[in-house]
């Protein structure tokens, strides 16, 4: 055993301990839990107080990299690599900041803590137990997560509804803090107000029942985020505040908007910030910094002219419902660039599998740019080849993100270099030539069947090489870009696709990945490819530069 170090360190308490904020669902999902929390952040975050934003997902998956994007949505991967919830990519979004691993828990890598310190004997042999251990491993990773921020407030969202057998153990861990430290923790209940058609009237009685299920697990609703088709009324803010136990001016109205951009404006409005700076002793001020934030909401409404843009994915449907989530962050980082440009975003989602055969291609026409976004697997991808094809020979400007990227590499080995028996390793790892190929430490760990967290994930920096499109757009000569894949451009074909055309513009500072590929401006208005994904790093107010350059080129499609 280590000899104990005798040595003292001197403790600097230099800041009080921050304030906490959680949030939880009422009996309906679906409803913008993740929008709320993100807007509840930016409120505060305009109060000039410093906030990090953190996600519960009550799933036992150790993280969200394993689950299919159909049934998840987006899977956001962080700086650090982690892969996490897209509501971690929205509270990025609206707070313009990077957010640490420690920020994100599922109930699976919290039990996996628990028993790994176990496992070291941490627990002093100690019978370890669900309740407390569970609820305090949960606790002390929302206080590491403060610690690190160095937050005045930090506010954590329980994925799920209550009164789901899953949140229990999480429910536990508000109960235990607020009975800790009574003032310095607040919840919020998101509930959905319904309106039913047949009687036009909206009802309080699932928001009462929400936070009777709530109050079971002994905690309770300070404010409730009064979700609805349309805005609550006072008469009905007052009914929940009767049955609730919460005071009228704590219901805050959060009806349907066009825009999720608009509801930070919204709780403004019926005072979100002031409520909860009174109820956690915070300092509030009148005139909150949201001018940057107005600004852009007011680009995005007074937009000139339309930028029609096509995604071309695979993961689109779920039953009768067309899913948009999956490409969330794509979406959104359109949207951004386009809002610069005063232009307002028509997106389309096409599924790459109707253009596996027969004659739609020419449909694409319609489309001032398309986007090829990440994916995996075989299905779709010679839908996704032939869009590519048609976009690179057409002159439509194109944006292959990660597996775009990869077939657009593929579709120029193909058709502009003519080879026979081609493919990427991921499609067909019997060809002949394989233009994308495995990474090394990849195949290692695929054989062993090391899947979770175990892809090149997170920011790795990268250089631009001089008078490229890449080198316009970032005018820099170095970039830091999130990753998520295993396979890579095979550098063995690097100067055959080069000489014929295809110019590789960044590359990993170990000169050994190709990052990012492009066509020449004089042979395509715009033909970009990257293998990592900047829609990670696009924020309402900060676009990303390639989307940009992007939407720039198709707007001025002919
Ligand atoms: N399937 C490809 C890979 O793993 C691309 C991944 C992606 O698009 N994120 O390399």
């Amino acid at each position: 055993m280590a000899k104990q170090s005798t040595k003292t360190t001197k403790l600097t308490v230099t800041k009080k301990s921050p304030k906490y904020i959680f949030i939880v669902g009422g009996v309906m999902s679906g409803v913008g839990k993740g929008i709320a929390s993100s807007s509840i952040a930016t409120v505060l975050q305009a109060q000039n107080l410093k906030v990090t934003a953190m996600k519960i997902d009550p799933y036992i998956n150790v993280d969200a990299g394993t689950m299919n994007p159909t049934e998840h949505g987006e899977c956001f991967v962080l700086a650090s690599g982690l892969e996490t919830d897209q509501d971690m990519g929205n509270y990025e979004r609206f707070l313009g900041q990077d957010l640490p691993s420690i920020n994100y828990m599922t109930t699976g890598s919290v039990y996996l803590s628990v028993v790994q310190k176990e496992r070291n004997l941490e627990y002093k042999g100690k019978c370890v137990e669900v309740v407390p251990d569970i609820p305090l491993e949960v606790i002390r990773r929302i206080k590491a997560a403060g610690t690190e921020a160095k937050a005045d407030i930090v506010q954590v969202e329980v994925g799920g509804t209550v009164g789901e057998y899953q949140n229990v153990l999480f429910l536990e861990a508000i109960r235990m803090m607020k009975s800790e430290t009574p003032t310095d923790v607040a919840v919020v209940m998101v509930s959905y107000l319904p309106v039913p058609g047949s009687i036009g009237e909206m009802k309080t009685k699932p928001t009462q029942t929400a936070v009777r299920m709530l109050n079971s697990a002994g905690v309770f609703a300070d404010v409730i985020i009064a979700r609805g088709p349309v805005a609550i009324d006072q008469k009905r803010k007052e009914k929940i505040a009767t049955f609730c136990n919460v005071k009228p001016e704590n219901v805050i109205s959060a009806p349907d908007v066009s825009s999720i951009y608009d509801i930070p404006l919204n709780f403004e409005r019926d005072n979100l910030s002031r409520q909860l700076c009174s109820l956690l002793g915070l300092p509030y001020k009148a005139k909150a910094d949201m001018k940057a934030w107005q600004q852009f909401v007011n680009r995005s409404k007074n937009t000139k002219g339309v930028v029609k843009i096509a995604v071309v994915g695979k993961y689109f449907s779920t039953g009768d419902f067309v899913l948009s989530d999956v490409y969330l962050s794509v979406l959104e980082a359109i949207k951004y660039s386009a809002y610069k440009l005063g232009l307002k975003p028509e997106i389309t989602y096409r599924s790459s599998l109707d253009f596996e055969e027969g004659n739609k291609l020419a449909e694409l026409k319609k489309y001032d740019g398309i986007i090829v976004p990440g994916g995996f697997g075989r299905t779709g991808v010679e839908g996704k080849l032939r869009v590519i094809e048609y976009a690179r020979t057409h002159q439509i400007p194109y944006f292959g993100i990660c597996y775009g990227m990869q077939l657009a590499v593929l579709e120029y080995a193909r058709n502009v270099l003519k080879m026979k028996s081609v493919s990427t390793e991921e499609i067909d790892p019997k060809a002949d030539h394989l233009v994308i190929g495995i990474m090394d430490d990849q195949r290692e760990k695929i054989a062993a069947q090391d899947m979770g967290g175990s892809m090149r994930l997170g920011a790795f920096e990268a250089n631009i090489k001089p008078k490229t499109q890449a080198a316009d757009a970032y005018k820099a000569t170095t970039i830091t870009e999130r990753h998520r894949h295993r396979y890579e451009v095979n550098t063995q074909y690097v100067d055959d696709l080069e000489a014929a055309g295809l110019i590789f513009s960044v590359v990993s500072s170990d000169g050994r990945l190709m990052e990012m590929v492009e066509l020449p401006k004089e042979s395509h208005p715009f033909f970009i490819g990257t293998q990592f994904h900047p829609e990670l790093q696009a924020r309402p107010l900060c676009p990303h530069p390639l989307f940009t350059a992007f939407i720039k080129a198709a707007a001025s499609k002919k």
